[in-house]
């Protein structure tokens, strides 16, 4: 039977790309994945940071983006990389996050963290917690297990109960940094009442964001909020939109004075900006963290990666403490 030329060329792209995918190694089948973390952003005092804590400080950023990177070459989801690399920095005492968080007012802690999963818009938070040894985990049982966004103090804390997550006693968290930090805070408070949460009150929070293999992103992020916090104060930490955000094109994880977050719901601004501007995820974050938080006076950074795994992490503080893995593999770890 006569075939036509049209019917031929069909039949020869068709056995090329037939050729192609089954010569195609299996690797090149795999979307590339990345990761970035940090651990809090603002007033880093060179002369505090001796070497000692400093290179601990490194190795435990380098630790971390390496636990997550793990997950993501292995195929595991960028959300199960982002839980990953955040119980690592909460279990550290050199991070305001689980392990180490800021005292209170009152000499307690009290915990918050968010989780998304940008491909299903779903997401996860906890406030308030005295006794959860590792937050994001429950901000993740919130997501997974529950039918709500957020929960708060000892309702919070009962649903971990039901979820098996671990509980510590509240002394667990205890560093004698961190409550140093606050006596020196309730001093500078009684000079200037409206110094009551100085700018190094709020360094060391935890987060991370992450594209998997299949294309998906997640972020998540950890505090213990801001030192001499009173009367229940929430930061934009727990906040879908404003500390924490994910979506198809773009994740975010924010840390610095989180009023100033809130109020410009710093995370889905540049999420929007991204989706509805066509801005690149630099641009978005580069604007509303070096331009219009700045200007208003809002100090901190954030860590953002795109769908093509583009990493940026500006910050308008002293320093950052920050760690990535892009998608040529490239590690690196930087504070200033
Ligand atoms: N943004 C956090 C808060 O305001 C603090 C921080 O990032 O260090 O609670």
């Amino acid at each position: 039977m006569p075939i036509s030329i049209r019917k031929l060329t069909t039949l020869t792209a068709l056995s090329f790309s037939l050729f192609g995918l089954v010569c195609a190694p299996a690797h090149a089948q795999k979307q590339q994945v990345a990761i970035a973390i940090h651990g809090g952003a603002g007033v880093i005092e060179r002369a505090s940071l001796t070497k000692e804590k400093e290179s601990a400080i490194r190795a435990a950023l380098e630790r971390a983006v390496r636990a997550g990177y793990a997950r993501l070459t292995k195929g595991e989801s960028s959300l199960d990389a982002v839980s990953a690399a955040i119980l690592i920095l909460e279990d550290s005492p050199y991070f305001n996050a689980g392990k180490g968080a800021v005292y209170t007012a009152d000499g307690t802690h009290e915990l918050d963290a968010a989780i998304m999963d940008g491909a299903h818009r779903r997401a996860g938070a906890v406030s308030g917690l005295h006794r959860v040894k590792n937050p994001i985990l429950l901000a993740r049982a919130v997501m997974e297990h529950s039918e709500h966004v957020m929960l708060s103090g000892a309702g919070a804390e009962a649903f971990a109960r039901l979820q098996n997550i671990t509980l510590v006693p509240p002394s667990y968290f205890d560093t004698p940094e961190r409550l140093q930090a606050l006596r020196d805070a309730q001093q500078l408070e009684k000079v200037n009442p409206r110094a009551a949460l100085p700018h190094r009150a709020y360094f060391g929070t935890v987060g991370a964001v992450a594209l998997d293999q299949s294309g998906e992103l997640s972020a998540g992020t950890s505090t213990g909020g801001m030192t001499n916090k009173r009367f229940g104060r929430i930061g934009d930490t727990p906040i879908i939109g404003a500390g924490t955000y994910a979506d198809r094109n773009c994740a975010v994880s924010a840390t610095g004075h989180g009023e100033y977050f809130m109020r410009s719901v710093v995370a889905y601004d540049i999420c929007a900006r991204v989706a509805y501007r066509g801005s690149s995820v630099r641009q978005a974050a580069e604007t509303v963290i070096l331009d219009e938080l700045k200007s208003q006076g809002g100090e901190g950074g954030v860590i953002t990666i795109d769908s093509a795994g583009k990493i940026a992490m500006p910050f308008n503080s002293a320093g950052m403490y920050r760690a990535s893995i892009d998608v040529d593999g490239h590690v690196s770890v930087e504070i200033f």
